[in-house]
């Protein structure tokens, strides 16, 4: 009954929300209408999101025994305001996903930090960290190496930085155990995540270490960097951005559009978040972080095995006089817009939508603000989801778009 276009206009209008289109049309077309609507909102070629199969002649770096893809449907959650330090405008966040209500829920947490004037966000810290590990022949000589890499830093950085035109050494961190010595090194790797970058370059740096010290190399990787594992020293020390997303929403806001009060949800969150995270033993103390970061990396072709860092999340919740203050703080968000999956077409796209796909001008602004929007996107999830159990909302509303 309706065309794309017409409906696409009806929500620019005002005149529909963008998660009522099914409702006045099949989905083919609700969906074609909302790929126009970003389209015209944010300049992106959209078109590779309507495609079903991925040509897999331009997928050959990124897959091997290719026997075809998985796909996963895509959604946006938005418009999502974020003032950052790089990022600064409305986003649509694409998510992919196939849990029914996650977006949905990101929706409503970004419709209220857009009720409330936006998210402020903030790339606090950046390194992306390979920790190679070396044999010595005991701690005699394990400080020996310690020693050598502290007086030649100078020399570390120009071997690593001789295999990268963007890559910058920011530093090295021996780590003794025994007559094993691991070298943290940590590199700006800019709008790249930068994990095949830092391989390479320490690579290179390992061989001045083995050329000048007695140490010889075990492993590239020592775990200490550490990669696609749960780890505290991510947590503590950070890796690829460190991001920090916050926003203030009046206590006649949280009542609005979240049907709580800012005390509830702040207690809800002391107690699971905080008290039952610890209890548990958790890295993160958060709700559900990973629903956000493994959607968001999963739409915008980051390695989605870094979710596992990438979650490590803590949020905090403040019931403040005249309202709430809201918090997450990711401290390991491994990502990049350019490399790895970001360059296949639906993920482009996507990063396309967000005005940040290839590299940024300067280098890694284009990195940092995905990091922002991401932490946006988390810190709407974490709303959503601690009103939904403030107000015992939550199973009610997965009965209703989940199942
Ligand atoms: P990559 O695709 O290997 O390299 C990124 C490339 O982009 C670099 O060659 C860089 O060139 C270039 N580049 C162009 N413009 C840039 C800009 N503005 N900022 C930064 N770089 C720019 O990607 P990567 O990020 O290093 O590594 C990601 C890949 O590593 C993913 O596919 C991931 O799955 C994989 N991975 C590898 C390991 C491993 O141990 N090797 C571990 C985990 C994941 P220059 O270097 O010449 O500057």
């Amino acid at each position: 009954m309706s065309d794309p276009e017409e409906l696409a206009e009806r929500v620019r209008d005002g005149e529909l929300r963008l998660y009522e289109l099914e409702e006045h049309a099949d989905h083919a077309t609700a969906a074609a209408a909302r790929r126009h609507l970003l389209a015209e909102e944010t300049g992106a070629d959209v078109e590779p999101l309507s495609e079903e199969a991925l040509d897999l002649a331009g997928a050959e770096a990124n897959i091997e025994n290719a026997v075809g893809t998985a796909e996963v449907p895509m959604g946006v959650a938005g418009p999502l305001p974020v003032a950052g330090g790089a990022a600064d405008g409305e986003y649509y966040l694409p998510l992919a996903t196939t849990e029914g209500a996650l977006v949905a829920s990101v929706n409503r947490g970004a419709a209220a930090i857009r009720d409330a004037g936006g998210a402020d966000a903030r790339v606090t810290d950046r390194g992306m960290t390979r920790a190679p590990v070396f044999r010595v022949e005991g701690v005699v000589e394990a400080s020996e190496v310690v020693e050598w890499v502290g007086e030649n830093e100078d020399r570390l950085r120009e071997a690593a930085e001789s295999t990268t035109n963007h890559g910058e050494l920011l530093g090295v961190e021996p780590y003794v155990v025994g007559d094993s010595v691991f070298l943290r090194f940590a590199y700006d790797t800019k709008d790249a995540m930068g994990m095949n970058m830092a391989t390479i370059a320490t690579g290179e740096a390992c061989e001045l270490v083995e050329a000048e010290t007695p140490a010889d190399l075990v492993a590239l990787s020592g775990n200490l960097c550490t990669d696609k594992k749960p780890a505290a020293i991510n947590a503590v020390e950070g890796r690829g951005r460190t991001v920090t997303a916050d926003v203030f929403l009046s206590a006649d806001l949280v009542a609005e559009r979240l049907n709580t009060t800012p005390d509830a949800i702040a207690e809800a969150n002391v107690r699971k978040n905080l008290v039952g995270s610890a209890k548990a033993g958790s890295l993160g103390f958060n709700a559900h972080a990973a629903n956000v970061v493994a959607a968001a990396f999963l739409a915008t072709g980051q390695d989605e095995a870094q979710v596992v860092e990438g979650a490590n999340a803590i949020t905090t919740m403040d019931a403040r006089e005249e309202g709430l203050y809201a918090s997450v703080s990711l401290a390991s968000l491994e990502v990049g817009t350019v490399g790895g999956g970001t360059r296949l077409p639906t993920q482009s796209a996507a990063l396309d939508v967000l005005g940040l796909a290839g590299g940024g001008d300067p280098p890694g602004s284009n990195a940092d603000a995905l990091a922002e929007v991401i932490a946006a996107g988390t810190l709407a999830g974490e709303l959503s989801l601690l009103a939904a159990l403030a107000s015992r909302h939550l199973a009610s509303a997965h009965a209703e778009l989940g199942r």
